[in-house]
């Protein structure tokens, strides 16, 4: 067991057939795993949110929008909120940026309930998630090169689509590099929060994704599934550059058999250019002196109701006004 703060500290087993009255009104998740149809796992404390970002570099207006919303949604909705550091890609950490992210989250006001542990030291439960799914037959190793998989056409994310060459099992002698996840076809389809009912074929989009790369480090999606479900995280609010990755994740999350979280993606900010606020489109970090224009920035693309002279309060009383006008109940 994580020795992390939970959401969840305990949790109910049902059976559906014997469910009193009293217990069937509290509100089932969304989506259960597809082989739990007869167990119901429900939540007995309520919302657990959180914001996972990388320590690729400091936060920016982008990335402020995201912390912002998932903050606001757990405050408005009587909930916790974590703060987590997705490190789980160590050779692209930055030294020093977690540090500079807890400071320019403070200075916007966003404060954390519980830091739960980086991701580098987390290593034993992804190998447990990951021993799980070769069991079950939902992993295999791959031996393609980056050079063989060229010609494949792009997924949405920007990597090359898996043609499925090592899915059923590689030729003797040769070693696998890489584990992958094996993706079930057919659309998966969630509720978004925010943009209504979305669907995706995975098996279209990417195929089956890396979960284990050639380099040795666990991919992001094994990471944050597990730790979205081991934290009893129930809501996950961030960024639409991710929606993409939801299909995937609740695919994973089934084949675990973690109960499947509700989900809100919120709007980008973008530059001139169209293109996505980050690191790689020059976004300047956040600076303390500017929090109230940075808050102020941050939910008007949140299209959160505006005030006199909203830009110039205190950070403080920008919260209060957001909490209050946040639209969106869990
Ligand atoms: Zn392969």
């Amino acid at each position: 067991m994580i020795k992390s703060p939970r959401c969840q500290l305990s949790l109910v087993y049902l059976n559906r057939a014997e469910t009193t009255p009293e217990l069937n009104e509290i509100p089932l998740p969304k989506t259960l795993p597809h082989n739990m149809d007869h167990i119901t796992e429900m939540p007995v404390t309520p919302y657990c949110g959180r914001f996972a970002p990388s320590p690729t570099g400091p936060l920016h207006a982008g990335s402020l929008v995201a912390a912002l919303a998932s903050w606001l949604d757990a405050r408005a909705n009587g909930g916790r909120w974590f703060l987590r550091i997705e490190d789980v890609d160590v050779p692209r950490s930055v030294p020093g940026a977690a540090d500079q992210i807890r400071r320019q989250l403070l200075a916007c006001g966003l404060e954390w309930d519980d830091e739960v542990p980086a991701q580098r030291v987390r290593t034993q439960h992804y190998q447990a998630a990951l021993e799980t799914l070769l069991d079950r037959q939902r992993a295999y190793a791959c031996a393609c090169t980056r050079k063989q998989l060229e010609g494949q056409p792009l997924a949405s994310d920007g990597a090359r689509r898996y043609p499925g060459t090592c899915r059923e099992g590689l030729p003797a002698g040769i070693e696998g590099r890489a584990i992958r996840f094996k993706v079930q076809a057919g659309e998966v389809c969630f509720d978004d929060r925010w943009l209504g009912t979305q669907c995706l074929d995975v098996s279209q989009d990417c195929g089956d994704f890396v979960l284990l790369r050639a380099d040795g480090w666990f991919a992001y999606q094994l990471a944050v599934v597990v730790d979205d479900a081991e934290q009893g995280v129930t809501h996950v609010v961030r960024g639409r550059d991710l929606l993409t990755s939801t299909p995937r994740q609740i695919q994973l999350l089934q084949a675990l058999s973690y109960i499947v979280p509700s989900y809100m993606h919120v709007p980008l900010v973008l530059n001139a250019a169209g293109e996505k606020l980050s690191k790689q489109t020059q976004a300047p970090a956040l600076v303390p002196e500017q929090a109230s224009k940075d808050i102020y920035a941050a939910m008007k693309t949140l299209q959160l109701p505006m005030a006199d002279d909203l830009e110039r309060w205190p950070v403080a009383e920008q919260l209060g006004w957001a909490i209050q006008h946040w639209p969106h109940r869990a």
